[in-house]
This record gives C-alpha cells, sequence and structure tokens, in this order.
C-alpha cells in the first residue's frame, strides 16, 4: 500500500508518494494558487495528489491515506489561522472537502510538525528523545519532539516557535502582534523592512535579484545571493536574524532542556552553515545549563520534508499508532 503525502507551502505545492517501508516512490512540486479563493488551493491540493499517484505508476485505489501539512492550526479535519496562504485564514473542513474529492483517508497536521516528524524519523533527529527542529522560511515555526514523538499541544497549536516574544513591544510581526522571532527573522518580515528601509534612502540589490529569478518577492535564494555580493542591508538583517534566532532558541532550550536544535526551512536550507553557525554562536551566551549539553545540526530533508512528515504522520494514524499524542 501506499501513503501520499502533501506540503501546502506559501510559494509550492509540494508532494510525495511512499510505500509502506517510508521509500519515496515520486515527487512533484506545483506553485500555489496567489488569488486568495481557498477552492483553488484545495483544486490544486486534489491535482497534486493525482498526478503523483500518477507519477508513481499508481491509482487511487493503493493508496491507503493522505497526510495533508499545511500552515495554520489543524484541529480534527479543520484547518485555521494560516496566514501565508491567501484565503486560508477563515477555519474550514480541508479534510472533507478532500476525501469527498479523493476516496482515501485525509489527515491534516501542521506542516511545521509535519517537517519535524519528517527530521525525526528520517532526518537530523532520528533516535532523538528530545528535539527542537526549527524551519526558517517565509515564516518561522518549529517542530516539537518530546519524549520520543510530536508534541502537539493541548489545542494543536504546539510550535509557534515564531511568535514567542523576544523584544517587549519590538517590531510588528506578520501575525500582527510586536516583538515576535518572526518579525526579525522570517524572509516576509525581512522583505517588509527592506522595502521601508529602500523608502528611507537605503538601496539593495536585494528587489532586481528577485527581479532577475523571475519573482516579484525575493526568495531565500535571492537573500543568499544578496548576501555572497556583500549588500550591505541584506547583511544588516541576517545578522539581526541570527541574533534573535540565538536568543530565541536558547530560550525553548531552557525551558525544555533538549539536546538537539535541527535548523531547516528555505533560509536555514539557502544559508547553509554561515547560518547555523552564528544561530549557534548568538544561542551559547544565553544557555543557562553550563557547560551547555545542546547541540545544533541542519535539517536533511529539505523541500520534500513536510510532504515526507505528512505521509507518515497519515501512516501512523491509519496502522493505529499515533504520531503523538497530545499531553
Ligand atoms: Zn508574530
Amino acid at each position: 500500500m501506499s501513503w501520499i503525502g502533501v506540503d501546502l507551502g506559501g510559494l509550492r505545492v509540494t508532494t510525495v508518494a511512499l510505500d509502506s517501508d517510508g521509500e519515496q516512490l515520486a515527487e512533484l512540486s506545483m506553485r500555489t494558487p496567489r488569488s486568495g479563493d481557498r477552492l483553488e488551493v484545495v483544486d490544486v491540493l486534489e491535482t497534486a495528489v493525482r498526478s503523483v499517484v500518477d507519477d508513481a505508476d499508481l491509482t487511487m485505489a493503493d493508496v491507503s491515506g493522505v497526510g495533508v501539512a499545511t500552515p495554520g492550526m489543524v484541529v480534527g479535519g479543520t484547518i485555521g489561522g494560516a496566514s501565508n496562504v491567501p484565503g486560508w485564514s477563515e477555519r474550514f473542513s480541508l479534510a472533507e472537502m478532500l476525501g469527498d474529492r479523493l476516496g482515501p483517508p485525509i489527515r491534516l497536521v501542521n506542516d511545521v510538525t509535519a517537517a519535524a516528524v519528517a527530521e525525526h524519523r528520517f532526518g537530523a533527529a532520528r533516535g532523538e528523545d528530545d528535539a527542537l527542529v526549527v524551519f526558517a522560511g517565509t515564516g518561522v515555526g518549529a517542530g516539537l519532539i518530546l519524549n520520543g514523538g510530536a508534541y502537539l499541544g493541548g489545542h494543536g497549536g504546539a510550535g509557534e516557535f515564531g511568535h514567542t516574544v523576544v523584544v517587549h513591544n519590538g517590531a510588528t510581526c506578520p501575525c500582527g502582534r510586536r516583538g515576535c522571532v518572526e518579525a526579525y527573522t522570517g524572509r516576509k518580515a525581512m522583505v517588509r523592512t527592506a522595502r521601508h528601509a529602500m523608502q528611507q534612502g537605503r538601496s539593495t540589490t536585494l528587489f532586481d535579484l528577485a527581479e532577475e529569478q523571475g519573482t516579484r518577492e525575493p526568495t531565500s535564494g535571492t537573500f543568499r545571493i544578496a548576501l555572497e555580493q556583500g549588500d550591505e542591508l541584506v547583511t544588516e538583517l541576517l545578522t539581526t536574524a541570527v541574533q534573535v534566532l540565538g536568543a530565541g532558541i536558547a530560550s525553548v532550550v531552557n525551558l525544555l532542556d533538549v539536546d538537539l536544535v535541527v535548523v531547516g526551512g528555505g533560509l536555514g536550507d539557502e544559508l547553509g552553515d554561515w547560518y547555523r553557525h552564528r544561530v549557534e554562536s548568538a544561542m551559547r551566551p544565553h544557555l543557562f545549563l553550563q557547560p551547555p549539553t545542546v547541540t545544533m545540526a541542519p535539517a536533511q530533508l529539505g523541500a520534500y520534508g513536510g510532504a515526507v512528515g505528512a505521509a507518515t504522520v497519515v501512516h501512523d494514524h491509519v496502522e493505529g499508532r499515533p504520531v503523538s499524542t497530545p499531553a
């Protein structure tokens, strides 16, 4: 039997087909519609599942379950509060809608939790009982692995690391609150800060580079190129970002005493060692336990981690081994 995982990202919908041993049979990536029409996004999710089933030489009858990793807060088969996908903020019954169209059981999971589950099962956090898995990209989130499984919280809302507060009354976050980690470290927030700085006379190549790459909004790759070219504003933004991220991660480590912090996401993957080493250096002075016991490692599964995690979650659910139990 086969398991499909779909990851709805702010920019791309990535999809994988796995067999029962977790071996990957096929993968594909499509653009996320930005029109704000929720049904258009559901159409793309359906197309993505059917296409990856075709690519894996399967039929829908071979599929035992479809896991969907989505931004926002998952409650049962419903999703709400996803600000990175237009039209996705109001709560609605995504599992039922997709189930009616596709047939197999549908399981929703928060996208960051899914990617953390994938790192725990197949990647950098394999064999760890406790880990914090941080993803910095469009936004910033984290998955918590505690006591050997994903921790979802009492209402499925755990892991909103990007909205932990590091500066009281600080910069406005894309979530509308102030001083969150994401307000300084998320790509969306940094792009907005760069735009404001330009309006006030600063220069940066960030937006010209994005145009050369054919995107309106700079990507993590655009930030990497600007950094490599020595762009002053981008270097400043990223220097602040790694310091804030280091302080935020240290706070979580001080609270939970995890042994491992995994760093991934678009920015983590693109900026690689430059980024991770600076985040680690920024974390260390804030650690309470001395000598420090925590280590930091790069995420291993890249852009398909969320989809792999979603397939894993639905597999575990259907097979009767829940991926986690809310405390
Ligand atoms: Zn926030």
